[in-house]
């Protein structure tokens, strides 16, 4: 399967963001952006030069990509669907990648980055209404419930995820139950309610030329 290559903490300093692609390390003074504020390789600490519109809007969209960790041909399929339904086209697509089952384990709390939780689906960790998953782009809906599956409960991994769950900030749109290991999809985020730092209205530009 084709997966990104270039070293991790790179992508964030190239984005100039945070990405939390590296669990723990994230959150430690470890973390590559807090040690080097500036992009990566030999002109990164030169001056920029002004970016164009274009340069912009793609720098948007390979945000986006590498916060949801998705590759161009997918991304492109989630425009389509975006433009495709009813509303701001730029919302749709935002609320298609929050949809994704690796990022819906993350908020819920169960992985402490995305990238990890795409590994725990793959591995099939989790059921969806009490169905085994293990496709991280799985789409969740509104009043599926996700659970860790019976066989995983009692793995190292999971052992301490209550806890886990329990610092992890939690979103309004998914319902936890630590105790049982389980979320629900209330309902599908509202734009306000997607905390990350995309101008999506760059990226429907990009795809519109
Ligand atoms: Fe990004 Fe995490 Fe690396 Fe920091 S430690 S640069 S947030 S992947």
């Amino acid at each position: 399967m084709a997966r990104y290559t270039e070293a991790v903490c790179r992508q964030c300093r190239r984005e100039g963001l945070k990405l939390y692609l590296k669990g723990e390390r994230c959150y430690t003074e470890k973390c590559g952006v807090d040690r080097r504020a500036y992009p990566p390789g030999q002109h990164g600490q030169g001056r920029r030069g002004k970016q164009s519109e274009y340069g912009l809007q793609l720098r948007e969209k390979q945000k986006a990509r590498r916060v949801y960790g998705v590759l161009e041909s997918q991304f492109r399929k989630y425009f389509k669907e975006a433009d495709r339904r009813k509303g701001i086209t730029g919302e749709n697509l935002l609320q298609i990648l929050e949809s994704r089952m690796d990022n819906v384990v993350f908020r819920l709390g169960l992985a402490l980055s995305r990238p990890e939780a795409r590994q725990l689906v793959r591995h099939g960790h989790f059921a969806v209404n009490g169905q085994k998953v293990s496709i991280p782009s799985f789409q969740v809906r509104p009043g599926d419930v996700i659970t860790v599956r019976e066989n995983s409960r009692d793995k190292g991994r999971f052992k301490d995820v209550a806890e886990l769950m329990r610092t992890h900030g939690t979103v309004d749109w998914l319902e936890v139950d630590r105790e049982n290991l389980t979320g629900k999809v209330v309902r599908l985020p509202n734009r306000e309610e997607i905390d990350i730092p995309i101008t999506e209205h760059l990226i429907v530009e990009l795809y519109s030329r």
